[in-house]
């Protein structure tokens, strides 16, 4: 396991669609534990593969419940709408407030490769939304309906 470099705002990587992925290895699992490894260290609570310059579909996530890394994540349901807080590792120090689906069913893969369907309300939808996000080169600033949110901390 290693802490990989993670890329910030203005890097080309960042704005680009990542690859699925279509077979588990030994490397997308070792990319898996090196991103949650770089995730915990930078103090996060989600990880995109792009973020450290990979472009394929794989996330992590922790929101304080345990880990989660779903390869080629896929929305299949989302309803609802709540408004809050957002940070991202790659635009650090800044938040502003993105107004996001409530309710998600997100399917993909799990490390070992086997189909799983995550049912997520409030952080947890919001958090793999901007993972998700992450895969199609969209930022969450890309998303903030008042700028006014946007702040320093
Ligand atoms: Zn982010």
């Amino acid at each position: 396991m290693a802490i990989r470099m993670i890329r910030l705002e203005g890097d080309p990587v960042l704005r680009q669609v990542a690859k699925p992925v279509s077979k588990i290895t030994p490397q997308i699992q070792k990319l898996m534990d090196d991103m949650a490894d770089t995730m915990y260290h930078a103090e996060g609570i989600g990880l995109a593969a792009p973020q450290v310059g990979i472009l394929k579909r794989v996330i992590v996530v922790d929101i304080g419940e345990g880990l989660l890394g779903m390869v080629n994540p896929e929305v299949v349901l989302a309803e609802g709408e709540q408004t809050g807080p957002e940070g991202c590792l790659s635009i650090p120090g800044i938040q502003a407030d993105v107004t996001r689906p409530s309710h998600v069913i997100v399917k993909g893969w799990n490390r070992d490769g086997e189909e799983i369907a995550v049912d997520a309300e409030g952080l947890l939808a919001r958090c793999l939304l901007h993972e998700i996000d992450h895969l199609d080169g969209i930022l969450f600033l890309d998303r903030v309906k008042e700028p006014d949110t946007i702040r320093r901390v």
